[in-house]
């Protein structure tokens, strides 16, 4: 590793320009990466599997250690052929398994030692630069990018979106949308049930029921209602006890039929009405009460005629994203699961563990536990006796809020915390609270497409969405609208900072995944971006929303470690050679130019053989150094994506490193001594571990991804570290960044990143075909 000092004298030699010169150069190389992909044909590739077969990124993940080794080699054999997995000086084919390597590096040799007294100053490799940089004006192209406002196109039924920006549309062409209308997207009423059941109560026992409208038939108004929150498993294990057996074969992907889950909720009302209470109630009475089985739709058993099942879909869909309403008008909350002596507050309980329960419990008024208990009669025999216990839902939120700071699940702490007031919770880490606790439930629940994920949540922002606005069929775009509605509450890019690898084959959102919850000394998270969605055109050509991350600073990843040639003039381990080589060229040369007025021929003998030992030395020290110009990921085992360099790192990528650079046998890592977060590597697409090397500072940062990034945008401050999201990011006009993985790494970064305007992640658009020039000069 490089000591502080080398580090601060190495920092001085570089002015601001170097630096900057260095970045349009690090972009130029991810250009470079994704660009070699179609070249690839061309340049006759000799396929070398060098040192050992590690795992690829076409095979299922390893956990195995994987370990590589490269033999030391000789800078005179390295002049000419470069270590694998190392970018080369060669003047063409840089990587050693293109075709024509040696080729390239035997002319850059001979015309250096032929040229000798010009190519020993190095004025030439700065023009080279200028140029290089002249040609990079492809970045400016994202101001002319102008995606729409997801809020400007509600999701209507069939609301055509002209894609104005677009890059196949004119700029202001298209089915034009008056300025001046502004879309209606606030809900601004709380929402009443629109059925309910009225149940017959006779001695304690349920006699009969009947389904009324409760906003129509004018009951409502004057009666309160009961509200009954269970998971339909629980109320199973009632129906099996019953002796009663369902009647209709499972339909696809569901468990039950609706008309069988009718009769298992049924069971459930039966066993509510003749629960024991521990309040004086008539034996005879009406109570209205709403159970989601009987009262999402219109009661379909008396109009048979004219049921429709793709009617009754629809409208079951548009009264759950009522749910979280129903729930808060209700008078009393019923919960109920089926085991025995259960709070329902304990982290085993069932019905606490579902995505509804957030929106059943968190704006209850009070609520009635439905227990079961195990109670001996007489006789000796055991009763199972069903208990109702009535207490007010603050009391009952406060046990919940107790029990998820002992089980560590600070995210539900949190939402417990804000709906009792105990606490100054802001929106910001309430909503992300809801967000990462409500998907985290969902996915654990079976819903690992979130379809009615809008549906739980609605309600529970500050603004409200218009129930024909989720549609449920995507959760990402319903989480997306809301999530929108309510942007003067909430910065995404704290999401987008937790969310792991998507975890689909097919992801509709391309940056959302499982969120990671918060640990100890992962709990700081602060955006430093923001990040909000846009709409955009997904893979197919479907209009869909992309991630928009504002005032995004990047930090461009290579896709290899390159040899430095300038290694002479800028790796601080070479200043005193460097000093004494430059001086005694400046020697050679001065007398040379003394010699010259006696001799001609000795004195530009004099400068010619001195300038030709100093290129020489300068050239070999050329092969001793990587590039020490920031991030390069090195994956463990090898890609096969088709790029040049692509080579098996190994798990301690550092042992390789030491034998192709004299100062790299050791990295310092980033990692469980930070504390810092971890996201999960995905279970069902293909995935590569791999590590972040910092060349200039000596940091390795373990990551997994699913493709080879050439870029990372700050997203947080997370932990004690900051939170980057690791991107394939191509250059051009409306191109969407694609999410290949997460990291976490040291502050010190943020001093080496690169202002951008905005980039947008989200699946990636059909790949185009490059122009004949732009692959000849990317070559
Ligand atoms: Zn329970």
């Amino acid at each position: 590793m490089v000591s502080m000092d080398d580090l601060v004298g190495y920092r001085s030699e570089n002015s601001h320009d170097d630096i900057q010169r260095r970045q349009h150069g690090r972009q130029l190389d991810s250009k470079k990466s994704e660009k070699s992909a179609l070249i690839f044909n061309l340049c006759m590739m000799q396929e070398t599997d060098y040192y050992n077969s590690s795992p690829s990124l076409s095979q299922l993940p390893s956990h195995t250690k994987t370990r590589s080794s490269v033999p030391r080699r000789s800078s005179f054999a390295r002049l000419f052929q470069e270590d694998p997995g190392v970018k080369g000086c060669g003047w063409f084919a840089p990587y050693r398994e293109q075709r024509f390597h040696i080729l390239g590096n035997v002319l850059r040799v001979l015309t250096f030692v032929i040229f000798a007294p010009f190519t020993s100053i190095p004025a030439g490799d700065a023009l080279g630069n200028i140029v290089y940089n002249l040609i990079l004006l492809g970045w400016f192209d994202e101001f002319v990018d102008t995606p729409d406002a997801v809020l400007r196109h509600p999701p209507e039924p069939f609301t055509p979106i002209p894609l104005v920006g677009h890059i196949d549309e004119p700029l202001h062409g298209g089915p034009d949308i008056s300025p001046s209308t502004s879309p209606d997207v606030y809900e601004p009423l709380s929402y009443k049930p629109r059925w309910m059941l009225e149940v017959t109560i006779r001695d304690g026992q349920y006699a009969s029921r009947k389904q009324i409208n409760w906003v129509a038939d004018e009951v409502g108004s004057s009666h309160r209602y009961t509200a009954i929150s269970y998971d339909m498993g629980s109320a199973y294990v009632l129906f099996s006890e019953a002796g009663k057996h369902t009647e209709d074969p499972s339909p696809e992907g569901k468990k039950w039929s609706p008309a069988d889950r009718r009769r298992i909720s049924k069971q459930l009302l039966i066993e509510y009405c003749s629960a024991k209470r521990d309040r004086e109630v008539s034996q005879n009475r009406t109570e209205f009460i709403w159970l989601d089985e009987f009262c999402l739709s219109e009661d379909c058993e008396w109009i048979k005629v004219k049921w429709n099942p793709d009617e009754e879909k629809q409208e079951r869909k548009e009264e759950l994203g009522r749910l979280t309403g129903i729930f808060r008008g209700a008078h009393t909350v019923v919960v109920f699961c089926q085991d025995l002596g259960c709070d329902h507050t304990v982290f085993a309980c069932q019905w606490g563990k579902r995505l509804f329960t957030l929106g059943e419990i968190l704006h209850a008024n009070k609520v009635q536990r439905m227990t079961r208990t195990r109670k001996t009669m007489p006789g000796g025999d055991a009763k199972l006796t069903t208990f109702l216990y009535s207490e007010s839902a603050q009391s009952f939120r406060e046990r919940m809020m107790h029990r998820a700071a002992e089980a560590g699940k600070w995210h539900l702490h949190a939402l417990l915390r804000h709906s009792n007031n105990s606490g100054s919770e802001t929106w910001q880490s309430a909503i992300h609270a809801l967000m990462v606790e409500a998907i985290r439930r969902d996915r654990e629940t079976g819903y690992r497409d979130h379809e009615l994920l809008g549906q739980g949540l609605n309600g529970l922002l500050p603004r409200r969405a218009h129930v024909r606005h989720l549609k449920g069929n995507d959760g990402w775009v319903d989480l997306s609208w809301l999530l929108e509605l309510n942007q003067g509450f909430y910065n995404m890019a704290a999401l987008a900072a937790v969310c792991s690898l998507n975890d689909t084959s097919k992801p509709e959102n391309g940056w959302l995944g499982p969120p990671i919850e918060p640990r100890a000394g992962r709990e700081r998270l602060e955006p430093l971006v923001t990040a909000f969605p846009v709409v955009g055109v997904d893979a197919k050509g479907k209009t869909t929303s992309h991630l928009n991350i504002v005032g995004a600073d990047n930090i461009g990843l290579h896709p290899c470690p390159r040899r430095d040639d300038k290694a002479l003039y800028r790796n601080p381990a070479l200043k005193r050679k460097k000093i004494v080589s430059t001086a005694l060229l400046t020697m050679g040369w001065i007398t040379g130019f003394i010699l010259i007025s006696r001799s001609p021929s000795a004195g530009l003998s004099l400068i010619y053989i001195s300038s030709i030992v100093y290129v020489i030395f300068r050239l070999v020290t050329g092969t001793w150094y990587l590039q020490r110009s920031g991030w390069v990921f090195l994956s463990d085992g090898k890609m096969n994506d088709g790029i040049n360099g692509d080579f098996a790192w190994g798990s301690r990528p550092e042992l390789v490193l030491g034998q192709i650079d004299h100062g790299l046998g050791k990295l310092a890592e980033w990692g469980d001594q930070q504390m810092i977060p971890t996201w999960d590597s995905p279970m069902r697409v293909p995935y590569m571990t791999g590590h972040l090397v910092d060349l200039r500072m000596g940091i390795k940062v373990r990551v997994v991804v699913t493709g080879r990034p050439n870029s990372m945008v700050v997203l947080a401050v997370h932990g004690s570290g900051i939170t980057y999201m690791l991107l394939n990011h191509p250059s051009g006009v409306g191109q969407v960044a694609e999410k290949l993985g997460m990291a976490n790494l040291p502050p010190f970064t943020l001093a080496f990143t690169q202002k951008g305007g905005s980039i947008r992640v989200g699946t990636a658009a059909p790949e185009k075909k490059g122009s004949f020039w732009s692959s000849l000069w990317l070559s």
